[in-house]
């Protein structure tokens, strides 16, 4: 079943647990502020697994979306296929958030309040797009990037100033030192 549930009660979760699959509009993102917003192309697919442990909820989560983004090294959007996996536990009221006294293995685990009855998804799928995004992407590994003196993106072809490089190489000094009697 795939559903657009952006919330789920807490009653609704049965002592086994319960698993969902969500596809969410990227039109929900548009929360954020337009700056850090990401640039989404498809609907974000999640798959979110509900299980109580003690007073809290743990929810072990998947997304997966396709980004637009642009490379810090020549500055053209590509496409960026995001996935991600996370895992939070929703501590009821008055319960101190214990991060450290979790015991679910090995593994980054985030804890938050929620009243008790009502678990907002959307706060913490929303702040795993953004941390899931890279800070420093590249359109490939090898992108060449701009050239420093013109501009020119040195993917789509070569400039003139890329020529001019070459004759400094300093290995042209080589060739004037066969030259010398
Ligand atoms: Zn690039
Ligand atoms: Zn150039």
């Amino acid at each position: 079943m795939t559903a657009s549930i952006t919330s789920i009660r807490r009653a609704d979760i049965p002592a086994q647990g319960l698993r969902l699959e969500l596809c969410w509009d990227a039109a929900l993102l548009g929360q954020l502020p337009e700056a850090s917003r990401p640039d989404i192309e498809s609907p974000l697919r999640i798959q979110l697994s509900f299980r109580p442990e003690g007073g809290r909820i743990i929810m072990d989560g998947a997304c997966q979306a396709q980004c637009r983004i642009a490379c810090v090294r020549c500055l053209e959007l590509f496409h960026y296929p995001l996935s991600l996996s996370f895992r939070y536990a929703f501590e009821p009221p008055g319960r101190p958030p214990a991060p450290g006294s979790v015991q679910l293995g090995s593994g980054d685990i985030e804890a938050v309040h929620y009243d008790g009855e009502q678990i907002d998804l959307l706060p913490p799928v929303i702040e795993q797009v953004c941390l899931g995004l890279p800070a420093y992407p590249h359109c490939s590994r090898d992108c060449r990037g701009l050239c420093p003196q013109c501009g020119t993106n040195l993917n789509t072809g070569g400039c003139a100033c890329g020529a001019a490089a070459g004759t400094r190489s300093p290995f042209a000094v080589l060739g004037t030192l066969k030259k010398k009697p």
